[in-house]
C-alpha cells in the first residue's frame, strides 16, 4: 500500500485535479492507493466564515462556494454522470445549510473527495471512498489503526481508496478536525494504519525548503532530512508540512516523500531517520509573525548537535551587517531563535538565509612574495588576520603559494600557513641566482600574483617573464620602478599583452592613494599643471625634529639613523636619490617620460660629504652646524618652515613639458606643507580639473601601512 496526499492548491480546480489523478493513475500502477485530499483550496477558509455568519450573507457564502464544486463538476463530468455528481454535491451542501456552525469546516473534503473518488471510478479504476469521520477517532491511535485497517481489508480489489483529509470524530462520535493543515496528519495515520511502504505528501512547492521561496527567493529544496528537523521547521512555521504527521511516520518508519504536484518529476524532500549526523548540518530558516506583538520569530533549524554560542555570533554579525536589530537571541543546542521587528522579518531571513545556505562563489588568488623583511612580516600577519572576514566580504581567498627571502625560497601549491613561514624558509631552497622568480614564471598558474617587498635593485628585471607568464604583480619596491624609461615602459607595455596588473601604489607615500588619483587624472583627460610632493618620511621628520628641538643638525640625522629611519647610510637619503626615484614614478604616472637626469636635485648636503668614511661625514656635518641653524633661523624669522620639496611644473620649455626639481624650499602658513608632523607626507596635485589643489596627505611610514597597501592593491 502507498498513500498519496494531495493539498488544497493541487486540487483547486478542473486542470489540477487532472494532474493528480495522472499522478495517481501511475502510482496505483505500482501499487495501491490510499489517496488523501484537502478541501479545494480556501474551501476551508470559506468555511470557517459560513459558521460565524447567518442569513442572507451565509447564503451568499454557501452558494458561491457550491458554484466553485459545481464548476468543477462542469470541467470533470458529462451527461448523466454530470447530473448524479451534481446530486451528491448538492446534497451535501444541503447538509451543510443545516449544520451546526461548529461543524460546517468539516465539509470541504467531502466536496472534493466525493467529486474525486467519481472521477477515477468513471475511469475504470477500482475506487472505493473511505469514511475519515468514521475511521480517525481523534487522540486515539489505536482505534484509528484498527478501523483502517479493517476497512482497507474488507476490500481486496479496490486499487484506490480515496479519503477526506482533516476530519475526523471525537470518541464520542461527533465530528470535528485533526487541525488547519491536518490532512498532512490524516495521510500519515492512514499510512501507519495500513502498513504502506510509501507516503508522499503533494504539494505546491518541490519539498521542504530551505526558507519560503516567496519570502526568500533563493530557497532551494533540501533533499534529506531527518524527523526532528522536519518537526522542527513545521513547529516554527514551514507551512509545508504539519508538524503532527511526523510521528506516526516516525513510529512506522515510514519515510515522508514531500513532491510538488506542478513539477511531479522533482525529487523534493525525503524525511526519514537519516543516520550518522555527529554534528549539526543546518537545513533552513523559518519564521512566526506574531502581529500583535509586533515581532516575527525566526527560527535556525540544524539537523544534529550544533555549537550554539558561535551560531548565535554568526546570526548577530549577518545582522549587523544588513542594519538589522535583533531583540532577542538564543539557542537550545540544535536551533537558533532570534526574534526581530516584524517590518524587518523579511530582511532579517535573507540575511540568515544568505549567511547559511547561499553559496557565495569565492576564488582563490595565489600569491608569491619576495622579501619576508618588515613589510613581508607585517603583510603576513595581517593575512592571518583578516583572511576569513576577508573571504566573508569579497569572497576572496588570498592563499601564500610562495615565499622568499635573500636566502631561501619554499613553494607550497596547497597554501603556506603565515605562522610556518619562517621554519618553511630556514629550510628552504636556496635563491641564489634569481631562482624563486625562475619556478614562479614557469610554474604559477596564470593571475597568480608576485608580491615583490624587497628594496633590491635587480629584481626589475626579473618582472618581465612574471608578466609574460601571466602573473600580476604588486610592489612596494620603488627601486623596479625608476629604472630607465625604456625598462619602465617595458614593464607596462608586458602588462598589457599579458592581460595582467602592474601595481605599485605603495611606492610613493605608502598607502596614499597617490599613483591612483594621478591615474584617473590622466585616464579622464585632465590637464596636469603641477605636482609637489613632500614624500620623504627621513628628511621631513629631521627637518621638522630641527625645528622643534635644540638639537644639532648631525645629531638628529644620526638619532634617525639609529632609530632605523634612515637607509643604511643616510646620506643616500640626505642626497634626495629616494625623492627623486618617488618623482621619476610620479611624473610617469602622469604620462611625463622623465628620466633622472632631466631632474633638477639640490641636495641638503654638497659633493664634499660623499666618498668619506661615515664618521668622517658626521664631523663634517657637525661644523657644518652653523650654516644648518642660520637657514632654519632665517625661515623661521619670515615665518617659514624648510621642507624638502619634489615638484614637477607644466613648463614649455622643459624636455618633456615639465620642469622637475628637488631642493629644500621655505614655506609658509599657506602651504599645505607647512602642517606636516614627523614622517608625515603631502602631496598636492594642481589640474585643469582642479581649480583648488588636490591635496593628499597623511602618514607616509610604517610596515604595517605599507603592508596594508600592497594588499588593497592586491584587491583593487
Ligand atoms: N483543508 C484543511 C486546511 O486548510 C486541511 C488541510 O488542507 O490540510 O487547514
Ligand atoms: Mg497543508
Amino acid at each position: 500500500m502507498q498513500v498519496l496526499k494531495f493539498g488544497g492548491s493541487s486540487v483547486a480546480d478542473a486542470t489540477n485535479i487532472s494532474r493528480v489523478l495522472d499522478i495517481v493513475a501511475k502510482a496505483a500502477m505500482r501499487d495501491r492507493v490510499i489517496l488523501v485530499c484537502s478541501a479545494i483550496s480556501g474551501c476551508t477558509d470559506a468555511l470557517l466564515e459560513i459558521g460565524r455568519s447567518e442569513g442572507a450573507v451565509r447564503d451568499t457564502l454557501i452558494e458561491s462556494l457550491r458554484e466553485r464544486h459545481r464548476r468543477i463538476i462542469v470541467r470533470l463530468f458529462t451527461g448523466a454522470e454530470r447530473e448524479s455528481a451534481f446530486a451528491e454535491n448538492d446534497a451535501l451542501f444541503e447538509e451543510l445549510r443545516k449544520a451546526p456552525a461548529d461543524e460546517c469546516v468539516t465539509f470541504g473534503e467531502l466536496f472534493s473527495t466525493k467529486i474525486i473518488a467519481r472521477k477515477l471510478a468513471c475511469e475504470a479504476v477500482s475506487t472505493k471512498w473511505l469514511d475519515s469521520r468514521i475511521l480517525v477517532i481523534k487522540d486515539n491511535k489505536e482505534l484509528t489503526y484498527n478501523n483502517i485497517s479493517a476497512a482497507v481489508a474488507l476490500e481486496p480489489s479496490v486499487r484506490v481508496f480515496v479519503a477526506p483529509g482533516f476530519i475526523a470524530s471525537e470518541y464520542d462520535g461527533k465530528r470535528t478536525t485533526l487541525g488547519r493543515g491536518g490532512s498532512d496528519l490524516s495521510a500519515a495515520l492512514y499510512a501507519a494504519a495500513s502498513k504502506a511502504s510509501r507516503l508522499e505528501i503533494w504539494t505546491d512547492v518541490p519539498g521542504i525548503m530551505t526558507a519560503n521561496p516567496k519570502l526568500v527567493p533563493a530557497a532551494r529544496t533540501i533533499p534529506e532530512m531527518s524527523w526532528q528537523a522536519a518537526a522542527d521547521m513545521a513547529e516554527h512555521g514551514a507551512k509545508v508540512l504539519y508538524a503532527p504527521t511526523v510521528i506516526p511516520a516516525r513510529d512506522a518508519d515510514i519515510p515522508i516523500h514531500i513532491l510538488n504536484t506542478f513539477e511531479p518529476s522533482h525529487p523534493g524532500t525525503t524525511v526519514c531517520s537519516v543516520s550518522g549526523k555527529e554534528t549539526g548540518e543546518w537545513m533552513g530558516v523559518t519564521s512566526i509573525d506574531d502581529g500583535l506583538k509586533g515581532e516575527s520569530l525566526i527560527c535556525l533549524v540544524a539537523d544534529g548537535p550544533i555549537a550554539g554560542e558561535s551560531a548565535c555570533g554568526r546570526v548577530e554579525d549577518c545582522f549587523k551587517k544588513a542594519g538589522i536589530r535583533t531583540l532577542g537571541l538564543s539557542s537550545d543546542g540544535t536551533n537558533v531563535y532570534a526574534s526581530v521587528r516584524l517590518a524587518v522579518a523579511g530582511q532579517a531571513l535573507a540575511a540568515i538565509h544568505r549567511e547559511f545556505f547561499e553559496q557565495t562563489s569565492q576564488t582563490v588568488t595565489d600569491l608569491y612574495i619576495a622579501g619576508y623583511g618588515a613589510v613581508g612580516k607585517a603583510f603576513a600577519e595581517i593575512l592571518s588576520q583578516t583572511s576569513a572576514s576577508l573571504a566573508q566580504r569579497t569572497g576572496r581567498i588570498l592563499r601564500i603559494a610562495g615565499i622568499s627571502d635573500s636566502r631561501h625560497y619554499v613553494i607550497l601549491p596547497e597554501g603556506i600557513d603565515p605562522s610556518d613561514i619562517p621554519a618553511l624558509l630556514e629550510k628552504g631552497l636556496p635563491a641564489a641566482g634569481g631562482a624563486f622568480f625562475d619556478v614562479v614564471a614557469g610554474t604559477a598558474p596564470r593571475r597568480s600574483v608576485f608580491v615583490d617587498v624587497t628594496s633590491s635593485t635587480d629584481i626589475f628585471r626579473h618582472y618581465l617573464p612574471l608578466l609574460r607568464s601571466g602573473v600580476n604583480i604588486v610592489s612596494s619596491n620603488r627601486r623596479a620602478f625608476s629604472v630607465p624609461f625604456v625598462d619602465y615602459s617595458a614593464l607596462h607595455a608586458a602588462a598589457q599583452e599579458n592581460g595582467v596588473f602592474l601595481r605599485y601604489e605603495t611606492t610613493v607615500g605608502s598607502a596614499l592613494p597617490v599613483l591612483e588619483s594621478i591615474a584617473a587624472g590622466a585616464n579622464t583627460g585632465d590637464e596636469l599643471i603641477s605636482i609637489e610632493a613632500v614624500v620623504s618620511c627621513t628628511l621631513n621628520r629631521i627637518l621638522t625634529e630641527y625645528t622643534l628641538t635644540p638639537d644639532s643638525f648631525a645629531g638628529i640625522v644620526r638619532k634617525a639613523q639609529a632609530e632605523g629611519l634612515t637607509e643604511a647610510d643616510p646620506r643616500e637619503d640626505l642626497s634626495g636619490r629616494e625623492a627623486l626615484r618617488k618623482l621619476l614614478i610620479l611624473a610617469r604616472e602622469a604620462g611625463v617620460p622623465l628620466e633622472e637626469e632631466d631632474v633638477e636635485l639640490d641636495s641638503l648636503i654638497g659633493p664634499e660629504y660623499f666618498g668619506i668614511p661615515l664618521e668622517d661625514f658626521y664631523r663634517k656635518l657637525e661644523a657644518a652646524e652653523p650654516e644648518f641653524r642660520a637657514k632654519e633661523d632665517a625661515a623661521d624669522a619670515a615665518g617659514q618652515r624648510q621642507r624638502f620639496v619634489a615638484s614637477l611644473t607644466k613648463d614649455e620649455a622643459a624636455p618633456h613639458g615639465y620642469k622637475a626639481v628637488i631642493r629644500v624650499q621655505n614655506v609658509g602658513r599657506e602651504h599645505p606643507a607647512y602642517w606636516l608632523k614627523g614622517t608625515e607626507n603631502a602631496i598636492i596635485i594642481r589640474s585643469v580639473y582642479h581649480p583648488y589643489p588636490l591635496l593628499i596627505q597623511g602618514p607616509g611610514e610604517g610596515a604595517k601601512i605599507a603592508a596594508a597597501s600592497v594588499l588593497n592593491d592586491i584587491l583593487r
